[in-house]
């Protein structure tokens, strides 16, 4: 049960470290405006304080266009101060939809220990938190006073089967446009390998039976050819290796195993040590630097 109506303004209210974030992370990504994001749009910094003016300006701007066109936004913020809750009551009102206050009942000792557990830029005094606990302690009686028609604890919405919901949906809306599976399920070893930049930028060039499975990553005019091993007896040891010159000097294509960013960083510098060299055609299955 959702005692939330949609479309509406959902504005979170809770301390630093109550969990806002992740409880947001339950509705879909574009309805999210989170001040944090914002901070980083415009600084590169998500926890750069001298961003917050020009942060929230922008969060203004993409509610005001969202609301625009009746589409349920959910502001993550502290939102602790009145006057910051009051101009999002007034965008709601001001396109004729509700305001709904999620008020996160995270302990005090809870938002400390979480808050303690982040980096540097994301930490926030600790007397910042207990500032923040005890302000939205105090506005709590009054919220639906302020003008929220709805005002409910993040303990009564009940969103993990939502969110198991859409994870499945889109789950189900991938494999059905994406014709080729094998070419899906191996993007995904990339992904393990290379993390998700590269693996976006990589595909399968060659699958043919019997040969080990040839790929590129691909920049620009830029390339790099991947093989994926798996003749090895220990599983553990199935990975890439990324084509390079025969060092020997002969037509053949060589081999160098890649097993992370760094690794490609090297192969693409020209920067590998020479023995792990492995050539097809002149040297095979022995390193260059005892054959030369
Ligand atoms: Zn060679």
């Amino acid at each position: 049960m959702n005692p939330i109506p949609e479309p509406s303004v959902i504005v979170m209210i809770g301390a630093s470290g109550s969990g806002k974030s992740t409880l947001t992370r339950t509705w879909p990504a574009d309805y999210r405006l989170e001040l944090d994001s914002y901070r980083w749009a415009v600084s590169g910094d998500a926890g750069d304080q001298e961003a917050t003016a020009d942060a929230a300006s922008l969060l203004d701007a993409v509610l005001e266009r969202r609301l625009a066109r009746g589409l349920t936004c959910v502001v993550d913020a502290t939102n602790t101060r009145t006057d910051v809750r009051k101009r999002l009551i007034e965008a709601a009102h001001a396109h004729h939809l509700p305001a709904a206050a999620v008020v996160m009942t995270t302990p005090l000792e809870q938002c400390l220990a979480r808050n303690a557990r982040r980096p540097d830029n994301r930490r926030v005094p600790e007397g910042e938190v207990r500032r923040q606990y005890q302000q939205i302690a105090a506005a709590r009686p009054g919220l639906r006073g302020e003008g929220f028609e709805h005002v409910v604890t993040d303990d009564r919405l009940m969103r993990l089967r939502l969110l198991l919901q859409r994870t499945v949906d889109r789950l189900h809306a991938d494999q059905r446009t994406d014709a080729d599976h094998v070419e899906r399920a191996r993007r995904v070893l990339a992904n393990q390998f290379f993390g998700e930049d590269l693996a976006a930028a990589f595909t399968w060039t060659q699958l043919r039976p019997g040969h080990d499975p040839i790929g590129e990553i691909a920049a620009g005019g830029d390339r790099l050819t991947l093989a994926y091993r798996t003749g090895f007896p220990d599983p553990m040891d199935w990975g890439f290796e990324a084509e390079v010159p025969c060092l020997g000097g002969c037509s053949g294509p060589a081999w160098v195993p890649v097993r992370t960013p760094m690794d490609l960083l090297a192969v693409y510098d020209d920067d590998f040590p020479e023995h792990v060299v492995r050539c097809e055609r002149c040297t095979a299955g022995t390193s260059v630097r005892e054959a030369v």
